[in-house]
């Protein structure tokens, strides 16, 4: 027995196990805040995604893909994407960038829009290449450069208080022009554009996306741009698409979801529009990791958008009708956070509201010298004393940048009328004790 002991232990591995591309990068806020929110949360407006179903015609499609005569859509269908999706997409897109798009070389379908951001970064990336990120930024694009060999480039938006005493709106934090400039050198492969953006709902003007252009054109720099909330715009702005400004669509990688498009997070179906000479590489990296997805979710799809495409700008459509309902539900949540004190950034775009949590800091008083930045360890404390769940905003900043903005918290308002009332329920309960301890 003392022999097999010693046997085992001299084939315990003694070098370390993991790969050197996984080193810093183990830590994911989702896993942790996921948790403490299906342990904790009454009122769950933390983690995106709607608590309302599809819409019913996508959920029909579905169903019928799944039981109709063609039993070929249990089976694998072209790599590249599903052949009916591939070639809607290319027809939508191509008359949202007005160009004649080919669904083969043009479209590439995938595991929802992460695994489009892992293609790309994967695709694109060397070591030592400098990837520009803007902040605050949809947070796995960071372990994603890395993890590729790359070298993130942070740039944060700027937020100007209006002078007026008005609310904050998300078009007040703008990035710095000059500053933005000083971040591209010839080291620069790619910059992530994130419009409309996570956590804001920022919508970048054409003016700040010319800004943006300008420097990729000048540094030959490729763009990789997640649009996923593309159909998330209120109060008449307008979604714009950087592909479609001069000198860009040859360098940029349009990402969408119909997670976000459709209301249906875990159907996992993303793509990528944009030059065979872009999405080429991207095929090479999806062919030799993810290969195929799911078929019967793709056909799904692929009718929703053929009904989308009948239905355009018309008041029918789903992304005519979404973008209202959240409008309403946005407004509703600003009334309630504003009504207590914890005052709402109003975005332009998304399903997401930042608001700055000050007024409220006396309830969770402040740890010195502690590593966690404050909004998180507010965050923590809301979730389990108050049973509301959101998302601290230091974890869409660099490690470097998190404690300059660490008075902020997210709000996910993709939700029932109910759970939105539930959480203003919470928030008046907690302004009554805060005034009447
Ligand atoms: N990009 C952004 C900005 C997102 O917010 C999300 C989802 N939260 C994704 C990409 C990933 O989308 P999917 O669920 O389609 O993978």
């Amino acid at each position: 027995q003392t022999h097999f002991l010693s046997l085992s232990l001299q084939a315990k591995m003694s070098r370390p196990v993991q790969a050197r591309r996984l080193e810093g990068i183990d830590k994911n806020i989702w896993v942790e805040f996921v948790k403490l929110a299906a342990t904790y949360s009454t009122v769950n407006l933390g983690q995106g995604f709607p608590d309302f179903p599809p819409p019913d015609f996508l959920k029909e499609a579905f169903v019928r893909a799944l039981s109709g005569e063609n039993h070929m859509l249990h089976q694998y269908t072209r790599a590249f994407g599903h052949p009916p999706l591939v070639k809607i997409l290319a027809q939508f897109f191509g008359k949202l960038l007005g160009q004649d798009l080919d669904p083969m070389t043009n479209v590439m379908v995938t595991v929802g829009a992460y695994q489009a951001l892992f293609c790309c970064f994967q695709a694109f990336v060397d070591d030592g290449d400098e990837v520009i990120i803007i902040e605050p930024f949809f947070d796995c694009y960071e372990p994603m450069v890395k993890m590729a060999g790359g070298m993130p480039v942070f740039v944060p938006l700027r937020p100007k208080a209006p002078k007026d005493g008005k609310l904050m709106s998300s078009a007040d934090w703008q990035l710095d022009p000059a500053e933005l400039a000083s971040k591209f050198s010839e080291r620069t492969k790619a910059i992530v554009l994130n419009s409309p953006n996570n956590p804001l709902g920022k919508v970048f003007s054409r003016g700040e996306l010319e800004v943006i252009a300008d420097l990729c054109v000048k540094h030959d720099v490729l763009c990789i741009s997640d649009e996923v909330y593309e159909w998330l715009v209120y109060d008449g702005k307008e979604h714009i698409r950087i592909a479609s400004l001069q000198g860009m669509w040859d360098r940029t990688v349009i990402i969408g979801s119909a997670g976000k498009t459709f209301s249906a997070t875990g159907w996992k179906v993303g793509w990528t529009v944009g030059p065979n000479r872009l999405l080429q590489h991207l095929c090479t990296v999806h062919q030799n990791s993810v290969y195929h997805c799911a078929t019967v979710a793709q056909e799904a799809v692929a009718q929703g958008f053929q009904r989308e495409l009948k239905l355009y700008g018309k008041p029918e459509s789903y992304f005519v009708q979404l973008p209202k309902e959240l409008q309403q539900k946005r407004d509703w949540l600003i009334q309630s956070l504003d009504a207590v004190g914890m005052k709402p950034i109003i975005p332009e775009g998304t399903y997401f509201l930042v608001a700055d949590i000050s007024e409220f800091k006396s309830d969770v008083p402040d740890v010195p010298d502690s590593d966690e930045p404050y909004d998180s360890r507010f965050a923590k404390w809301m979730v389990k004393n108050k049973g509301l769940a959101a998302i601290p905003l230091s974890a869409f900043y660099c490690g470097a940048h998190k404690n300059n903005y660490n008075h902020f918290i997210r709000f996910c308002f993709a939700k029932e009328e109910a759970t939105l009332k539930a959480a203003n329920d919470i928030l008046q309960k907690w302004k009554r004790e805060k005034t009447n301890p």
